[in-house]
């Protein structure tokens, strides 16, 4: 992979300022018809991308790499639809007056992504930027930046030269000369909330606007009368088991009542064995391998910092079994007998570690689920939809799912509160509060007032 540098930054970011002069000029319509047929393009090359996206993430084929894909293709569609809908208001301010805004883009934008599920993140920060009349320097993740090549070489069939700009290398060398450069007008990342604190740093200095999605701690909160099979299937999905855990909306806290505490988790453990782990290009496969030694590492980690402080695994691997051998296979886990201030309670792993805890009252629930720097995504499980919704309500997160546990769609504001982020994606609402700002135009028209009658 070219490991980009500041210069190679410095001639993407020129690069993406020039393309912007006409780039912000083209109809909206144009900028729209240009992202559907990006879609098209990676709906017909899809198979290709997802052997290519399991092969360098570890993600299984069937099970993600391949919806992944899909969902990128979705994305550009929905923006592409959506790219008329730029509209400002006008103002009643009084007679005389004529005062209306308009939604302008806002110039190059700086965006980086990460690993864990790179053709999406990379496809909505490109599809909102652009729509919106941005240009865009794109930096992909170290551990994860071949799919989104392919990404961008569909994309460059279909955009003038230097509207979308994609680079390869590290945080600390491409990344930072990106947060860096004196030409980027917006910084937009997804990742972690350690590096998120150094985009805002860098935002700072230039006053820059920034949309940050970052890390979560998901609490999972089921209720006595959810304790059925399928909501155990529901809360296996959300954890996403077969992502390896390595999604930032993993529902990872499962906050149980306590009257069902002894049925419930050994129903999601049994669930959890019906998962087959294995090679990511195997259809069969339900879950492949974490990312990197660094994150397997991370992983085992954790979960002998739990069974060190006393937690009892109801599945999943010890760590004094042999480390990876033909890949970085970490069976799902999920640890129960631990305590709320743990750390395998409170940090994000973003490996596939459940840890399960009960509660007796709704208001305890409430005070466990909400008892954590992150915001960004939560669930709830009843089939009482008064009890389910007043949940929902008093929970800190940006996203709420209620008797379901599956990911994004296109449409849906998208983003955390709290240290989980700032902005919303996915929507075309947060495309417009995060990709354009407003322009207030106050037109004094002379009027004079009609005589009455
Ligand atoms: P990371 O923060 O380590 O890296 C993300 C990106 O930032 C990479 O491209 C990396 O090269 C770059 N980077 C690292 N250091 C940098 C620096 N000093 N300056 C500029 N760029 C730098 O995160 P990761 O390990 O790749 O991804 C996992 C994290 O991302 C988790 O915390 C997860 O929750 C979060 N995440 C959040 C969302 C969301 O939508 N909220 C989605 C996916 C992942």
């Amino acid at each position: 992979m070219p490991r980009a540098g500041a210069a190679d930054v410095d001639r993407a970011v020129r690069a993406a300022a020039a393309a912007f002069r006409a780039w912000r000029r083209e109809t909206p319509a144009g900028r729209g018809r240009a992202l559907l047929r990006i879609a098209d393009d990676i709906e017909a090359d899809a198979e290709r991308i997802a052997r290519l996206l399991a092969t360098e993430t570890g993600n299984a084929i069937r099970r993600q790499a391949r919806p992944e894909v899909a969902s990128a293709a979705d994305l550009f569609r929905y923006f592409g639809g959506v790219a008329g809908e730029a509209k400002g208001e006008t103002v009643p301010l009084g007679r005389g007056l004529l005062n209306y805004t308009l939604r302008e883009p806002i110039g190059v934008v700086g965006g980086i992504v990460p690993w864990n599920a790179p053709v999406q993140l990379a496809s909505v920060k490109i599809a909102m930027a652009l729509v919106t009349g941005n240009t865009l320097v794109l930096k992909a993740a170290e551990d994860a930046p071949l799919a989104v090549l392919e990404v961008a070489a569909i994309c460059a069939r279909h955009l003038p030269p230097g509207v979308l700009n994609v680079l390869t290398g590290y945080g600390t060398e491409a990344g930072a000369a990106l947060l860096e450069h004196p030409g980027v007008d917006k910084l937009s990342f997804t990742g972690s909330t350690e590096v998120g604190r150094i985009v805002m740093r860098a935002a700072a200095e230039r006053i820059l606007p920034v949309s940050l999605e970052l890390g979560g701690k998901s609490p999972v909160i089921v209720f006595p009368d959810a304790d059925e099979d399928a909501v155990a299937a529901g809360v296996v999905d959300g954890m996403r088991f077969t992502r390896q855990g390595q999604s930032c909306t993993a529902g990872s806290r499962l906050l149980v009542h306590a009257s069902v505490f002894d049925s419930f988790p050994a129903r999601v453990t049994d669930a959890v064995s019906r998962l087959r782990m294995g090679d990511p290009l195997d259809e069969r496969s339900d879950l492949g391998t974490v990312i990197n030694q660094k994150q397997y590492d991370r992983v085992r980690g954790y979960i002998d910092d739990g069974l060190t402080c006393g937690a009892r695994p109801l599945i999943g691997d010890l760590p004094a079994e042999a480390g990876p051998s033909d890949g970085f296979y970490i069976p799902p886990t999920v640890l129960t007998g631990v305590r709320p201030s743990w750390r395998v309670v409170r940090e994000e792993i973003f490996g596939p570690v459940l840890v399960a805890l009960p509660w007796h009252d709704e208001a305890e629930a409430l005070r466990m689920a909400n008892d954590t720097h992150y915001g960004l995504a939560a669930y709830v499980w009843s089939h009482d939809i008064g009890r389910a919704l007043r949940t929902a309500h008093a929970l800190d997160a940006g996203w709420v799912q209620v008797n379901r546990g599956l990911g994004q769609l296109p449409g849906m504001s998208y983003g955390g509160i709290k240290q989980s982020g700032l902005g919303r994606e996915f929507s075309l609402e947060g495309a417009l509060d995060g990709f354009t700002q407003r322009k207030t135009v106050t037109v004094d028209t002379h009027e004079t007032p009609l005589p009455l009658g």
